[in-house]
């Protein structure tokens, strides 16, 4: 998942530096020349960066003094495209979900952490859910947990228990440690902010809904079983009171790099 996030940032610069070359940022006098005349060529598929026309453009423009700029205006529709991503956390993958969230320095923790991180206070689809507590997640688990209140967990609530979600209770993300806290086990996916434990929801009528086995037949047991099923798909694993004794009383949810789901 680290390495995941590590591609998506290498292509994100990638694309950048390829977008801006010729599309040009006004600040390099010598790409400001080729900008110019390339205004007075014909027309160049300036938005495909990988076009050789790129490479002769970059040529001519080192064998040119730098001249003044004087029609800086007809550039900034161009650059300034490519060049919002960039200052966007997650690549701008965000914007399909509401998600209040801000970005964290990098975590740089011995084996845990991760580079790109998202301090969480909201998610869901059309509304925000908020948490308790900030969530230290990364973009995927952000998205995950956005697309699960909102897609599933909001309709089930209103379904079963006639209400709407009003918080989501604080509950464990990042976190540098193994798997169930036990030394001789595998870092555990909270090590790398993909992971979040789930332990209920306050719901809007006041009322708490716990994570926990209900009896069946039960609005609180039927809630359960759908927002669970519902779950194994934005996220890679899924455990729960059934699972083993860890988890009795919440949901672990993370989005591991799998290729298939495991959700028990
Ligand atoms: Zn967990």
């Amino acid at each position: 998942m680290k390495q995941i996030v590590l591609a998506g940032a290498i292509m994100m610069v990638s694309l950048s530096a390829a977008q801006s070359n010729p599309p040009l940022p006004p600040h390099n006098p010598l790409r400001q020349d080729a900008a110019q005349e390339a205004e007075s060529l014909p027309p160049m598929p300036r938005r495909k960066p990988e076009h050789e026309n790129g490479a002769e453009a970059d040529a001519d423009a080192e064998k040119l003094p730098p001249l003044p700029r004087s029609k800086p205006e007809r550039d900034p529709p161009e650059t300034a495209i490519p060049a919002q991503p960039l200052n966007e956390p997650c690549g701008g993958a965000l914007k399909d979900f509401t998600i209040v969230a801000e970005r964290l320095a990098p975590i740089e923790d011995g084996e845990c952490g991760r580079e790109e991180v998202l301090s969480v206070t909201a998610v869901g689809t059309d509304t925000a859910v908020p948490f308790a507590a900030p969530a230290t997640l990364s973009c995927n688990m952000a998205i995950s947990m956005a697309k699960w209140i909102g897609e599933a967990v909001i309709p089930a609530a209103r379904k079963h228990l006639g209400t709407d979600i009003a918080e989501i209770p604080a509950g464990t993300s990042y976190a540098c440690r193994n798997r169930n806290n036990q030394a001789d086990a595998k870092l555990s996916e909270h090590a790398f902010a993909n992971a979040y434990d789930l332990s209920g929801f306050k719901l809007a009528d006041g009322k708490h809904i716990n994570v926990a086995a209900y009896e069946d037949g039960t609005p609180q047991a039927e809630f359960m079983a759908e927002i669970r099923a519902a779950a194994c798909g934005p996220f890679t694993t899924v455990l729960g009171p059934g699972t083993n004794k860890y988890h009795d009383d919440h949901f672990h949810l993370d989005t591991a790099e799998r290729r298939n789901p495991y959700c028990q």
